[in-house]
């Protein structure tokens, strides 16, 4: 049974992941800092091979020591998806440093400290599937996004450059790069936005981003779950260092 680690996992994209995994036959492993929802997304599962660790991404000790703790058990990790993120939205002249520097370090820096330990145990096994949740962020610009804008654009790079250095291992890195999904991250942003101009959300969604969205819809989370277990397939082993887009036509335009 294949070991994967998922982050950021107790709630939206990255729960939906863990709901497909368990269904198939993988060992599950969710870290998140949030234990009421880490507990809620196990139980949903409804198996015995889902698990959760309280981890915030940011600390490299906590990171380094679950894994050790997974390998120790299961003598493999096959998986790991870097999915943990968050978002704030504001001008580059009124971002906050601190909150710039912070979201680079949960999506950047969190996913280089993954990727860095987890790298050992898939170069003894021969066989490795390194997912990098980025976004359509990480290819295009958008206004008031610096700090997520950058995490994303600079995690297609460190996809790029970890997928040439495992080339020869048996070890695929990729990056998934989705639009607009119904999550949490995109209903909360759709309520400031809703709360400054005195609209309701759905109203947000039909003037101002159905009209940037050629399908005019929002993404399920399940699709691109689905994406992330395409890619993780043995099947799916030629494919190593890209950045793959699911967006609803966003970036065809
Ligand atoms: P979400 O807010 O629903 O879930 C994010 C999860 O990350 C939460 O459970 C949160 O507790 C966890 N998290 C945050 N900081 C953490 C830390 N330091 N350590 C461990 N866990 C942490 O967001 P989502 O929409 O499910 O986003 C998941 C990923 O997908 C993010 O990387 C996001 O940038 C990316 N993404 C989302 C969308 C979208 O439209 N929702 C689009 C493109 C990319």
């Amino acid at each position: 049974m294949k070991v994967v680690i998922v982050t950021g996992a107790a709630g939206g994209l990255g729960a939906a992941m863990v709901r497909s995994l368990a269904r198939l036959d993988f060992q599950v492993f969710l870290l998140d800092i949030d234990q009421e929802k880490i507990d809620e997304a196990v139980a949903s599962c409804r198996t015995k091979n889902v698990a959760g660790f309280i981890c915030d991404v940011t600390e490299e000790k906590r990171v380094e020591e679950i894994f050790s703790k997974i390998y120790r058990c299961y003598n493999r990790i096959d998986v790991l998806i870097n999915n943990a993120g968050l978002q704030y939205v504001s001008p580059v002249e009124s971002f906050p440093t601190a909150k710039f520097r912070y979201m680079l370090e949960v999506m950047l820096t969190a996913p280089f400290i993954a990727t860095k330990h987890v790298l050992p145990y898939m170069k003894q096994n021969h066989f490795g599937r390194i997912i990098n949740m980025a976004s359509i962020n990480g290819l295009v610009g958008f206004s008031g996004k610096a700090a997520y804008n950058s995490a994303k654009h600079g995690l297609i790079g460190l996809t790029k450059v970890t997928a040439l250095e495992t080339a020869a291992f048996g070890i695929t890195v990729n990056a998934v790069c989705p639009g607009y999904v119904d999550t949490d991250l995109v209903r909360n942003q759709l309520s400031a936005i809703a709360a400054s101009r005195g609209i309701d959300p759905e109203k947000v969604l039909a003037e101002i981003i159905y009209p940037l969205v050629p399908q005019k819809r929002l993404l399920q989370p399940e699709e691109v779950a689905n994406m992330v277990l395409y890619l993780i397939d043995e099947l799916s082993g030629g494919i190593t260092g890209q950045a793959m887009v699911i967006d609803g036509g966003y970036t065809a335009q």
